[in-house]
């Protein structure tokens, strides 16, 4: 039989009464003829509470700990989904990432997904199972410790299984009706995709619209899955929500397909570094050593042999980020008068597959914001995405002066 992979984020599994909704939709298409693969998140909040009680057990925490702790959030979904399933009398179990199992990496808290093999779920499939229930953002690691795959891993279990499984199709429920120009929540203008190319939507994920995890899209695109995004509260059609493909199957698009934020971003400024080759690499390579994800870099014109070095990184390493240099400073293999973190800085980025045909994208993006009477900060660009660094509190700002200067709100 056809394998369906359906994965319910954490809203669509909130209560029992929405788990109850989500059963009824998965017995819809097992009532049409597929097995389904059902992956889920934890009930909306849970990995929340258990990422925060483990940060107050242990500020400084054994990666292994944490991640033993925050991926059972998602157990208890799983046995309850199965659960619920019996009632209405659909053959289900549930699975947790280390039964099936879920072969990853041994980076805890961001692990990736190896293998996932496919006989032992099969075999309960041929003996008339229908629904396999499993515990999704969890797997294990070669030493058979629990891993968990990064805050909205679940979507990277769904595609990875949907892979693995030759699916016919990986649907992810959530709590909105499908990939928008950007986050409904922000604009109200913000219009519902019906496609978007890989390309796009790896580059909004990773620029910040949480919608599907960035490493979820680039399974998708390697694997060649059909990935469709749609809502668990509304009725549904074969045709609903958003499909992510090739940008061959999209036949109009506008030269920006959307506008992409992320607010845990902050800007560090290292003062007076003196100017000669190897200063970036090493700057550079402390900050990696010390696990931070630098973003952008800008290094300004240098002065009597002197010059500024800055650079962005999630808000939350920036504690790590200054540890590094200090200690960095301290053993003298960098001198600097001063470091500076600005904590109240956002990222807003336009993406479009246009941009790589399209001049005047970023010329049209900084006259906008300037309008807006927004300072820029720090720019980067590639082919397909400009991205600025801005105060935070202008963010919502300039989403929305962005989208409607794009006019994203009408279809190409
Ligand atoms: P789930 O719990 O189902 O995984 P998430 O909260 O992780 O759901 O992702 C869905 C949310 O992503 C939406 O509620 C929306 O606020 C946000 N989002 C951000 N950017 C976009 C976008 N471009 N299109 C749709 N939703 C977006
Ligand atoms: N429950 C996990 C999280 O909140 C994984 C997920 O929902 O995708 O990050
Ligand atoms: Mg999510």
């Amino acid at each position: 039989m056809p394998v369906l992979v359906m994965k319910f984020g954490g809203t669509s599994v909130a209560t029992l009464d929405r788990i109850r909704r989500a059963a009824k939709r998965v017995g819809v298409e097992v009532a049409k003829g597929y097995d389904v693969i059902v992956i889920v998140s934890a009930m909306s909040g849970k990995t929340n509470e258990l990422v925060g009680w483990v940060n107050e057990t242990s500020p400084m925490y054994d990666a292994r700990e944490y991640d033993a702790v925050v991926s059972s959030g998602e157990n208890v979904t799983a046995g309850l989904m199965a659960l619920t399933l019996q009632e209405m009398d659909v053959p289900a179990r549930s699975w947790q990432g280390w039964q099936v199992p879920v072969k990853t990496t041994s980076a805890h808290s961001s692990a990736r997904i190896e293998e996932i093999p496919s006989d032992n779920i099969m075999a309960k499939f041929q003996q008339g199972m229908r629904v396999a229930v499993v515990a999704g953002f969890q797997g294990v690691s070669p030493e058979g410790r629990i891993t968990t795959l990064g805050r909205g891993g679940s979507d990277t279990t769904a595609v990875a299984f949907a892979a693995a499984f030759d699916a016919e199709r990986c649907d992810i429920y959530t709590d909105v009706d499908g990939v928008y120009t950007t986050d409904p929540r922000v604009s109200a203008k913000a219009r519902k995709l019906d496609k978007i190319a890989f390309e796009e939507m790896l580059e909004l994920a990773s620029l910040g619209a949480k919608v599907l995890q960035t490493r979820s899209v680039e399974l998708a695109m390697r694997y060649k899955v059909k990935l469709r995004v749609l809502s668990s509260f509304e009725e549904q059609s074969d045709t609903a929500g958003t499909l992510v493909c090739d940008e061959e199957e999209i036949m109009e698009s506008n030269v920006v397909a959307g506008v992409a934020f992320s607010r845990d971003e902050a800007k560090m400024t290292l003062v007076s570094v003196a100017d000669r080759p190897g200063i970036a690499a090493t700057i550079f390579t402390a900050l990696s050593e010390a696990g931070v994800n630098v973003d952008m870099i800008v290094q300004n014109i240098a002065e009597e042999g002197r010059t500024d070095m800055t650079w962005s990184c999630p808000n939350d390493q920036v504690k790590r980020a200054e540890k590094a240099m200090d200690a960095a400073k301290e053993s003298g293999v960098i001198r600097f008068d001063e470091m500076i973190a600005d904590m109240d800085v956002a990222k807003v980025s336009v993406v479009g597959i246009g941009m790589r045909s399209h001049t005047g994208v970023a010329a049209k993006m900084f006259r906008v914001l300037s309008n807006e009477g927004i300072n820029i900060k720090v720019i980067t660009t590639s082919e397909i995405k400009i991205s600025v660094l801005i105060d935070r509190k202008y963010m919502e700002l300039a989403v929305q002066a962005l989208h409607d200067a794009f006019e994203l709100e009408k279809s190409a």
